[in-house]
Formats: C-alpha cells, sequence, structure tokens
C-alpha cells in the first residue's frame, strides 16, 4: 500500500487479546479493561504507520487490519 492516510483495524471477533499490538506500538494500540485491542479512531500519523504495521505482523491471531478507510471496530 503507499498514498494517503492509513487506518488499523482490530477485528475484534479475532483478537484474542495478547496485547502484543498495544506492547509494540502503544502510540497507535491500546487494550481494553479486557486485554483485547483497539485501533486507533484516526488515521495513524505517518511516521507511525511502520510501527503501526509491525504490530499488525506480529499480532498472533492476524487480527489487525490495514485499510485506507476507517472501520468500525465491531467488524
Ligand atoms: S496483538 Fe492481536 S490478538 Fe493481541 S490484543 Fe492485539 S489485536 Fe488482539
Amino acid at each position: 500500500m503507499s498514498g494517503g492516510a492509513r487506518h488499523f483495524a482490530v477485528r475484534t471477533a479475532k483478537c484474542a487479546g495478547y496485547g502484543i499490538c498495544a506492547g509494540i506500538a502503544p502510540e497507535v494500540f491500546t487494550v481494553d479493561d479486557q486485554g483485547y485491542g483497539r485501533g486507533p479512531s484516526g488515521a495513524v500519523p505517518a511516521g507511525l504507520v511502520e510501527l503501526a504495521r509491525r504490530a499488525a505482523d506480529e499480532c498472533p491471531m492476524a487480527a489487525i487490519a490495514e485499510v485506507t478507510e476507517p472501520v468500525r471496530p465491531a467488524e
């Protein structure tokens, strides 16, 4: 992917709550009070996109998708 705003969505149905995403990219991902990952509400700043991609790559459930448009967390 190249150009344009980058959004990262956590597919909650796939997330198993490992919290790895927030450990790698705490500026982008958070975990809720049950340990499930949460994506950013808006576009990821260009300087954090590579970090967000690394977190997505490391997610053992492949629950993080890089998309060009915001995606509702309950997807
Ligand atoms: S690393 Fe993946 S499985 Fe773990 S909290 Fe983040 S999105 Fe969920």
